[in-house]
């Protein structure tokens, strides 16, 4: 059964389409993906950079992680929904916003981050791993 990683933003006016598998799925609770997200979490599905293609012209918000990650997050200027993240020092990763796919259902998350600043109001679910923070380096 082929996977259809097509979506866009609440509007439509943003929509892209993945040719390739994902490289990870995850829940984040840090405080950035909180305001991103304006609930708990963001959860997000990553590819390759290559993978994906784009129509439409998104506005942009960079974030710096604590590990000093830089993240470029695109949302829709019309409607303001989330819908990918680029990362300037590694442009072969691009990450989608997972409830911007036209089959939310294909999300399948494998692991939540930075539980520490996760609220009380939203519990990832127990059955995965969870890491503090980002998880170890490897
Ligand atoms: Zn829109
Ligand atoms: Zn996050």
């Amino acid at each position: 059964m082929p996977k259809s990683f097509v979506g866009g933003c609440a509007c439509g006016a943003i929509r892209y389409d993945v040719s390739g598998e994902p490289v990870v799925m995850l829940d984040c609770q840090c405080r950035q993906c909180q305001h991103d997200s304006g609930t708990g979490h963001a959860s997000h599905i990553a590819f390759r950079n290559a993978d994906v293609t784009v129509s439409g012209k998104a506005s942009f918000w960079i974030s710096v992680g604590d590990g000093g990650t830089v993240k470029r997050r695109a949302f829709c200027p019309t409607c303001g929904a989330s819908v990918y993240m680029t990362f300037p020092e590694r442009p072969e990763q691009f990450s989608i916003a997972a409830a911007s796919l036209d089959e939310p259902e294909l999300y399948s998350p494998q692991f939540t981050l930075w539980t520490d600043a996760g609220q009380p109001w939203d519990r990832p679910d127990p059955a995965l791993p969870h890491f503090a923070r980002m998880p170890p380096a490897g």
